[in-house]
């Protein structure tokens, strides 16, 4: 994969260039992910569709969620894409994917009619259509990703993530890996700001993004939750809240599962950096994890290692931490100097020069 070093900007990236999104969100799915996108505020959608963003080639996005076409007309994209009418194009993928082996009579969820059989084309044959001709793949959500809710045990469909259908090392026609954004929903400026970045990629304008082991962009999905966190102080003094309600504290031991959760919502916010999970006071459930939810059930109950992490640090050195903190607070740092005050005489220690 090319990293940002090995990077020789195209100067003749041409912005005669149109890059087409096709979003399928047709996969198992609550198409929660699409919703959450259209809040995103940096870049926004319309930033994006309406060509604000300087340099940016001309985008275009198909999805069902947002389209103002309907039936047939809406599908002519699609089946434009499959004849290679459209180049390039980013193939998105919304949901998880059921296994179509195991379908018994049916299928698990497709959208188009396929001509010479009347039957729906499910989500693995647009997948098996498309993805050889995509610039780029890229799985939003965590069902789509890595299976996420469908795939939890005991499923019925065989459900699975996008790098499990295609397979973790399989690369786009651009040379590009499956480009993971993993939340349930995905931070909305996490998936805006990804595309983003594969339309300038792809118009020679910036390097291929750096992805984890997981396919994810390294430069969002780095830190843990904890490390983000605006609560993450209270931890190391041991001071945690035992209730929902209670003051601006750590929620390890209600349940949340951030110290061990990548992730950049608190950090980045929700919507236009508001909001964040644990910042405004739920625990963290570790949605964009790839054993979530299974791992992390249930949600509510405390971890056994996180809990025995927090009462070490409550009655170790948290309360030492606190007392000192606190003590240095009151009478050293959070009062004025002394020699601010009025009076007959100069007490701040300045010595005459002349
Ligand atoms: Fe819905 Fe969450 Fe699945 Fe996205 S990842 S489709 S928000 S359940
Ligand atoms: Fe999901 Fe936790 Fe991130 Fe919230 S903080 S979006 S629950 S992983």
């Amino acid at each position: 994969m090319a990293t940002a070093t090995e990077f020789v900007p195209n100067q003749q990236a041409t912005e005669s260039v149109t890059a087409h999104v096709l979003w399928m969100t047709i996969g198992l799915s609550c198409e929660g992910d699409s919703v959450a996108m259209t809040s995103a505020t940096n870049p926004s959608l319309e930033d994006i569709i309406q060509g604000v963003i300087p340099g940016m080639p001309r985008v275009v996005i198909h999805n069902q969620v947002i389209a103002f076409e309907v039936g047939e007309e809406y599908m002519q994209a699609w089946y434009d894409a499959e004849q290679g009418k459209l180049d390039p194009f980013v193939l998105v993928i919304e949901g998880s994917i059921g296994n179509e082996q195991i379908n018994g009579e049916g299928h698990w969820t497709g959208f188009g009619v396929n001509p010479s059989n009347g039957q729906p084309i499910t989500i693995n044959e647009w997948i098996d259509r498309l993805a050889p001709k995509a610039a780029a793949v890229v799985a939003v959500g965590t069902c789509a990703t890595y299976g996420g809710i469908p795939a939890m045990k005991n499923n019925p469909t065989g459900a699975m993530g996008v790098p499990d259908y295609l397979g973790w090392k399989w690369r786009s026609k651009a040379n590009l890996p499956i480009v993971c954004i993993p939340g349930c929903p995905a931070q909305p400026d996490n998936m805006t700001e990804v595309l983003m970045y594969l339309v300038f990629h792809l118009a020679g304008m910036a390097p291929a993004p750096e992805l984890d082991e997981q396919l994810r962009p390294k430069w969002l999905f780095g830190r843990t939750v904890r490390e983000g966190c605006n609560r993450a102080g209270f931890t190391e003094q041991g001071n945690f809240a035992t209730e929902y309600g209670s003051d601006h504290r750590c929620l390890v031991k209600l349940g949340c599962k951030g110290p061990v959760v990548k992730c950049n919502v608190p950090v980045r916010g929700w919507v236009n950096g508001i909001g964040g999970c644990p910042n405004v006071g739920g625990i963290c459930m570790a949605c964009t994890m790839p054993g979530f939810p299974d791992k992390y059930m249930p949600f509510m109950d405390e971890d056994k290692w996180g809990g025995a992490a927090a009462n070490f640090q409550r009655f170790t050195y948290g309360p030492v931490f606190r007392y000192f903190r606190k003590r240095n607070l009151e009478k050293k740092f959070d009062i004025e100097p002394e020699w601010r005050r009025p009076g007959p005489v100069l007490t701040s220690g300045y010595q005459k020069r002349w």
